[in-house]
């Protein structure tokens, strides 16, 4: 099974390259991809979290069928003017949870696993999925996402993640 790498490890903060071609390991890529994202209770996983970094982010499909999906180089091209507040959780930073404010609704462009460009629009939870995973391709975490003065007094939890790999409930 496919290892998640946590906070601090440094492909977290880098900027995740373009697919250019949808090559059969890849595919494989995904498909594991898929089955540590089940595992771990993930909503959304990105390839730099599996020590790829490669613009690749898996989604689980909240509706009613429970398949997944797969996009690549996925763009953010409009952000609603309206923004929600919800708390969110990294498998990243496991334990950690916190309140992030993101675009209620977003378009999208990307490429399917077919190697079709397609164009996305997506609201509510699944909005905040995505941009929550293509922050991911761009080195960017939900501790990135908050004020300095929250940053500050999530330190603890910070310090406790590099050395016991995560947050302990209270
Ligand atoms: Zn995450």
């Amino acid at each position: 099974m496919l290892k998640i790498i946590k906070y601090p490890a440094g492909i977290l903060k880098k900027q995740a390259k373009e697919v250019k071609e949808i090559t059969p390991d890849l595919l494989r890529l995904i498909a594991q991809m898929e089955v540590a994202m089940e595992k771990n209770q993930g909503v959304g996983l990105a390839a730099p979290q599996i020590n790829i970094s490669k613009q690749i982010i898996v989604i689980k499909d909240g509706g009613e069928n429970t398949k997944n999906h797969a996009f690549f180089n996925p763009k953010i091209h409009k952000k609603s003017k309206k923004q929600e507040t919800d708390e969110e959780g990294c498998l990243s930073l496991p334990g950690l949870f916190l309140p992030i404010k993101r675009a209620e609704g977003i378009h999208i462009s990307c490429n399917t696993k077919e190697g079709k460009s397609v164009i996305i629009e997506a609201t509510g939870l699944a909005s905040r999925i995505f941009q929550h995973e293509i922050d991911h391709l761009h080195g960017k975490l939900i501790i990135d996402r908050i004020t300095p003065l929250a940053r500050w007094k999530i330190k603890e939890e910070l310090e406790e993640i590099k050395k016991k790999g995560r947050v302990k409930r209270k």
